[in-house]
């Protein structure tokens, strides 16, 4: 099924590229040992008399002589991280030597790794799942607390072994429902009836909860496409330099300096922002800013979620109620933040009402940090309404997983209905097998080699 790359072994570097105290060459697959044979000799005994996943010290050379000492840990089949006969060659890491070392074990007959190549394997030979294995790919492209948690969970098998839970009741069910179909004469009867339902219904709702988990798994895998909007000094560049920790937007006194719009990726209230400070909203004649200005608009308006930001130390201007116009229609989520909080309260009456139509709203100061807390808190209200534990909570986060699992509870609610109606059993049967099939797509168990090797080819080569 997944062609015969499987039996080919395969080598690459592991580490990352550039200098490095040592870098690591993975050598995979049944003639692991034969190539160490020809391009690692150990310093005493032969490599076959030593204990398998121990370290060992030796030469490494190719036909031209030797390059590097290094250090070689064996791994026995079926006891590796691809679940094949797999070598770890520890050498210098210099890019020269790391490149001939590489070179060697090629000369030696390993062929060259492709992208993802190890975890892919491991996946074939059932050592991982496939949200495993996706994970694992994720936990090393991590760039926030809350992506590393939730890819560390997956990995640690929290989402397998939900989806393996619910595929036990299933096969249970179909287990019952095929023996009373094949021994009619051995009527299940109600109260056996009742029981596979009552077990189709339970899985229904462990698969509408897995659903559940999206909305926050997205969030934190693909990040929400935030705007942080205002007119010009409101403090919308402090806001950005607080939510990411450091200084990436030039902060200053002077309005409209925010020009052009910079995007980074920051961790707030557990889940990733991809935030997009914009120029000042505002009417201008400034030929740059006016082109900033024109760019935010377009940015507002494909927002998932926008930060409309006003300062609290002076009424409501006429560029901040127009903005809120247009703004207050937009189907995006919206945060109003008063900021400047530890400033005197400047609004009017008539300002609060005007700014009673956002639904969410922290007062808060961006110079002290003050009410930082109640934002993070806003945000996770949005997108982790369930107050997930992304490190042990079973989470799911592709548009994939969740396809599958819609279409589980679908057939599983198919099967319930039907079941509650006395339809025939080998009906209900079918529904189950297919609602189980769907499920199996969730966690690799039915997925087509496309699918597996779109999520492969994401991976760099030696990981
Ligand atoms: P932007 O034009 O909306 O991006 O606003 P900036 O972030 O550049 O801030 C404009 C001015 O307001 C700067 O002088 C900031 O130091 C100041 N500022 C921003 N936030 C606060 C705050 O919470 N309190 C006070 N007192 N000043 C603030």
């Amino acid at each position: 099924m997944y062609g015969h790359d499987a039996f080919k072994t395969v080598a690459a570097v592991s580490t990352p590229r550039g200098k490095g105290g040592i870098a690591v060459i993975r050598i995979s697959g049944g003639d692991t040992a034969a190539i160490l044979d020809k391009c690692f000799r150990p310093a005493g005994k032969p490599l076959a008399e030593r204990p398998f996943r121990t370290a060992v010290y030796g030469e490494i050379f190719s036909p031209r002589g030797v390059i590097d000492t290094g250090v070689c840990t064996l791994y026995e089949e079926g006891r590796s991280f691809t679940g094949e006969s797999m070598a770890e060659l520890s050498c210098h890491g210099g890019v020269y030597v790391t490149g001939e070392v590489l070179a060697a074990v090629f000369a030696a007959g390993a062929e060259p790794a492709g992208p993802g190549e190890f975890t892919k394997r491991a996946f074939i030979n059932g050592k991982l799942s496939l949200s495993e294995a996706e994970a694992v790919g994720r936990l090393i492209d991590a760039d926030t607390a809350s992506r590393a948690a939730m890819a560390s969970g997956a990995v640690r098998g929290r989402l397998s072994s939900a989806v393996g839970k619910i595929d036990r009741a299933l096969l249970d069910v179909m287990t019952a429902l095929y023996a009373a179909i094949d021994y009619p004469d051995e009527d299940v009867g109600t109260e056996g009836e009742d029981r596979i339902a009552e077990v189709v219904e339970g899985s229904l709702a462990a698969v509408d909860s897995l659903r559940a988990t999206y909305k926050t798994g997205r969030a934190v895998a693909d990040g929400v496409k935030t705007v942080i909007c205002g007119r010009p000094n409101v403090g919308k560049s402090s806001l950005y330099n607080l939510l990411l920790g450091e200084d990436r937007a030039i902060v200053t006194s002077v309005a409209g300096t925010t020009r052009d719009t910079l995007e980074d990726t920051a961790d707030v209230g557990g889940v990733t922002l991809r935030l997009l400070d914009t120029a000042g909203i505002r009417e201008t004649s400034d030929e740059v800013e006016r082109i900033g200005v024109e760019r935010a608009y377009v940015k507002l308006e494909s927002a998932e979620l926008i930060i409309f930001v006003a300062d609290r130390a002076e009424p409501l201007s006429d560029d901040d109620r127009e903005l809120m116009e247009k703004i207050i229609p937009l189907g995006a989520e919206k945060i109003l933040v008063l900021n400047k909080s530890d400033r005197a309260d400047a609004l009017t009456e008539g300002d609060r009402e005007a700014l009673s139509r956002f639904e969410r709203k922290v007062e808060m100061s961006c110079a002290t940090g003050e009410g930082k807390e109640a934002l993070e808190r806003e945000i996770a209200k949005i997108y982790n309404e369930g107050a997930l534990d992304l490190s042990t909570d079973a989470v799911i986060w592709s548009a994939a997983q969740r396809a599958s699992l819609d279409r589980t509870a679908e057939l599983l609610s198919d099967a319930s209905r039907a079941m509650r109606e006395g339809s025939p059993l080998d009906a209900v049967g079918v529904m189950c097998e297919t609602a189980l099939a769907e499920l199996r797509m969730v966690d690799g168990r039915n997925v087509s080699e496309d699918i597996i090797d779109g999520i492969f080819s994401k991976f760099c080569v030696g990981k």
